[in-house]
């Protein structure tokens, strides 16, 4: 039963299905729409490797936020330190 399937909200114009990198990306940079949300909160919790990805991500900024001057977290930053522990995780 995927009724999902149809119905995915990062489907854009050209019909093209996203991979689950593109809809993670979407989501961590914050671009995507309540719906969009939506969908990949659903879809996090049958796809581990986007659920680990994500969660990641967001304990990466937490860190960021409470260690350094209490703001908000420099994209580059969390870029780097992601990049790093997924090299070290693949
Ligand atoms: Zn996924």
């Amino acid at each position: 039963m995927s009724q999902l399937s149809n119905s995915n909200p990062f489907i854009g114009p050209s019909g093209k299905k996203p991979t689950c990198m593109e809809m993670l990306q979407f989501i961590l940079d914050n671009d995507a729409s309540e719906e969009q949300k939506a969908y990949f909160k659903q879809h996090m919790d049958s796809c581990m490797p986007c659920f680990k990805s994500y969660e990641l991500d967001m304990s990466i900024r937490q860190l960021i936020k409470s260690k350094c001057c209490g703001g908000e977290a420099p994209e580059d930053l969390v870029d780097k330190i992601r990049e790093q522990i997924t090299q070290k995780l693949s």
